[in-house]
C-alpha cells in the first residue's frame, strides 16, 4: 500500500481503487466553507462552534442554493434546522426580493410554539452580523405584538399555521410574494389535525416559491402532501427512525401501574440520572409527577400546552441551564425541545403512537451524543410496548432488577427469553432490593436475572398471575 495516503478499504490495493473512491466520499467531511456562503454568515456559523456539516447539511445545503425542491426524512437532533436554515439565509442575501409591509419572504411552519422559537433562535444566531429580519408568530401569545412585528414586512416569518391563519385571513399577514416555504416537522403538525390550515395558508402563497418538508417519519398523509406542493424534489433519507433508536440504551421496567411514581423515585437516587426530560400521556399527569417529585427533593417543573407560552418557555430556561434536574413533558410540548446533555428519557407512560417513542428518545441522543432511556410498562401497556419494537425493529430488553418488577406483563416465555437481561445497577438508586411495595411486586433473585442476561435460554422467572392481563391495553393510564 502507498505510504502517502491511507487506503479506508481493508484490501491491499491501488489508490485509485473503487472500493477506496467510495468510502473517500463517503467519509469525507464537507465544511461550511465548501458552499460558497456569505463571509458573515461563515462567521455566525463559526461562532456557533459549526465546523463539519452533518449528513443532512451535507446533501441538503447544496441542493437548496441550486434552487430545488426538498423532502428529507429527517429527524430532530440530526442538524436539520440548520440544512434549511443556511442555504435560506444565503439566498435571501443573494436574492432581489424587498420587504413590504405585512409580508414575509420566507416562511417556515412548525407545529408548536417551542419548535418555532427554537428555529428563530437559531437563525438569529446564523444572522447576527447580517441586516435580516425575523419574526415569530404563534398561538398563546399578544397577537397584537405578532401584528405589530409584521407591519413593515419581514424576511423570514416562523410561524405555527393556527395562529398564521387567523392573521392571513385578518389580512395583518399577506403572503402572496413569499419565495421560500419551509415545513418543519409535517408529520406532527399534520397529527395535530393541522392539514386544512396548512393547506389554506400555502394555497395563499405564490406558487413559483421554493419549498422544503422536513419530516421524521413519511406517513401517507405527508406523502401526500409533499405530493400537492413538492415539484420534482429532491429525497434526502437521513437517519430511518431505528437508526435513531440505536443510538439510545433503551430499557423497559416492568411495573404495576400504581407502582410508577415509586419506580420513578427509586430510579432517581441515582445521581447519574442528572437531567431527565419525563414524558407523560396527559397534561394533569405532567403536573402530577412534577409536583411528586418536588416533594421529594427532586426538583422538576412541567410543560404542557395548558401552560402559558411564558411558564414554558422559563421552565425550559430553567432546565437548559441545569437548575431543574427532572423536566416532565407531554408529547406535543416536547416538541422543538433543544437541550443538550439530557442524561436520560424516561417514559412514565408510553405512548400511544410508536413514532412518539422514537422522538421521545431521541432527546437523549442530540448531535451524535449517546444517551440512555427508561421506558415504565403497566400491564395494560404492553401492546403498546410491543408496536414500539415493531416499529424500531428490535427489541427493547427488560431491566428487571428493581423492587417493583412485574414478571407477569412479560407474558409470553419466548419473548421473556429474548427480552429479560436483568441488568443489575443500571437502574442505579437503591439497588439494595429493598421491598417497596408490599405484596404487589417483588424484587427479582440477583442471580436469576443475571443467569438470564448471560443464557437468555434460561428459564425466566415464573410468571405472575396478572389480573389485569385482558384489560384493554389502549386503555389511557390516568
Ligand atoms: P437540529 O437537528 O437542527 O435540532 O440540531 C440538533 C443540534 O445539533 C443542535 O443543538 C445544533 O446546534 C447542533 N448542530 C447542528 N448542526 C451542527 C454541526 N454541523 N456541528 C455541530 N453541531 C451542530
Amino acid at each position: 500500500m502507498s505510504a502517502n495516503r491511507s487506503c479506508l478499504c481493508s484490501a491491499n490495493c491501488e489508490i485509485d481503487c473503487t472500493r477506496f473512491n467510495e468510502l473517500k466520499d463517503k467519509y469525507k467531511m464537507t465544511k461550511f466553507t465548501d458552499f460558497g456562503l456569505n463571509a458573515s454568515l461563515l462567521r455566525a456559523i463559526k461562532e456557533g462552534g459549526y465546523e463539519d456539516t452533518t449528513p443532512i447539511q451535507k446533501q441538503a445545503i447544496p441542493a437548496v442554493l441550486n434552487g430545488k425542491d426538498m423532502i428529507a426524512i429527517a429527524q430532530t437532533g440530526t442538524g436539520k434546522t440548520a440544512a434549511f436554515s443556511l442555504p435560506l439565509i444565503q439566498k435571501l442575501l443573494a436574492g432581489e426580493g424587498k420587504r413590504t409591509a405585512r409580508s414575509a419572504r420566507a416562511l417556515i411552519l412548525a407545529p408548536t410554539r417551542e419548535l418555532a422559537l427554537q428555529i428563530s433562535e437559531n437563525i438569529s444566531a446564523f444572522s447576527k452580523y447580517l441586516h435580516l429580519k425575523t419574526a415569530e408568530v404563534y398561538g398563546g401569545a399578544s397577537a397584537n405584538l405578532q401584528i405589530r412585528a409584521m407591519a413593515a414586512g419581514v424576511d423570514i416569518l416562523i410561524a405555527t399555521p393556527g395562529r398564521l391563519l387567523d392573521l392571513m385571513t385578518q389580512k395583518h399577514i399577506i403572503l402572496d410574494k413569499a419565495e421560500f416555504l419551509v415545513l418543519d416537522e409535517a408529520d406532527r403538525m399534520l397529527d395535530m389535525g393541522f392539514i386544512r390550515d396548512i393547506q389554506k395558508i400555502i394555497a395563499r402563497l405564490p406558487s413559483s416559491r421554493q419549498t422544503l418538508l422536513f419530516s421524521a417519519t413519511m406517513p401517507t398523509s405527508v406523502e401526500k402532501l409533499a405530493n400537492s406542493i413538492l415539484r420534482n424534489p429532491l429525497r434526502i433519507e437521513i437517519a430511518p427512525a431505528a437508526t435513531t433508536a440505536e443510538k439510545v440504551t433503551q430499557h423497559v421496567l416492568m411495573v404495576p401501574k400504581d407502582q410508577k411514581r415509586a419506580l420513578l423515585a427509586h430510579v432517581l437516587e441515582d445521581k447519574n440520572l442528572s437531567r431527565v426530560l419525563i414524558f407523560t400521556r396527559t397534561k394533569h399527569g405532567a403536573n402530577k409527577v412534577a409536583r411528586q417529585l418536588n416533594t421529594i427533593g427532586v426538583p422538576s417543573d412541567a410543560i404542557h400546552g395548558n401552560k402559558s407560552q411564558n411558564a414554558r418557555q422559563k421552565a425550559l430556561e430553567t432546565f437548559r441551564a441545569g437548575g431543574i434536574r427532572a423536566l416532565v413533558a407531554t408529547d406535543i410540548a416536547a416538541r422543538g425541545i433543544d437541550v443538550d446533555g439530557v442524561t436520560h428519557v424516561i417514559n412514565f407512560e408510553l405512548p400511544n403512537e410508536p413514532e412518539s417513542y422514537v422522538h421521545r428518545i431521541g432527546r437523549t441522543a442530540r448531535a451524535g451524543a449517546a444517551g440512555a432511556s427508561l421506558s415504565f410498562c403497566d400491564p395494560e401497556e404492553r401492546a403498546l410496548l410491543k408496536s414500539i419494537e415493531k416499529s424500531i425493529r428490535q427489541p427493547v430488553p427488560v431491566l428487571a432488577d428493581h423492587p417493583f418488577h412485574l414478571e407477569a406483563i412479560n407474558t409470553h416465555p419466548a419473548e421473556k427469553a429474548d427480552r429479560v437481561r436483568g441488568e443489575k445497577g443500571k437502574t442505579g438508586g437503591a439497588g439494595d432490593g429493598r421491598r417497596r411495595n408490599g405484596n404487589k411486586a417483588r424484587r427479582p433473585h440477583a442471580a436469576a436475572s443475571s443467569k438470564q442476561a448471560a443464557n437468555p435460554q434460561a428459564r425466566p422467572n415464573k410468571p405472575r398471575r396478572n389480573r389485569n392481563r385482558n384489560r384493554g391495553a389502549q386503555q389511557v393510564a390516568a
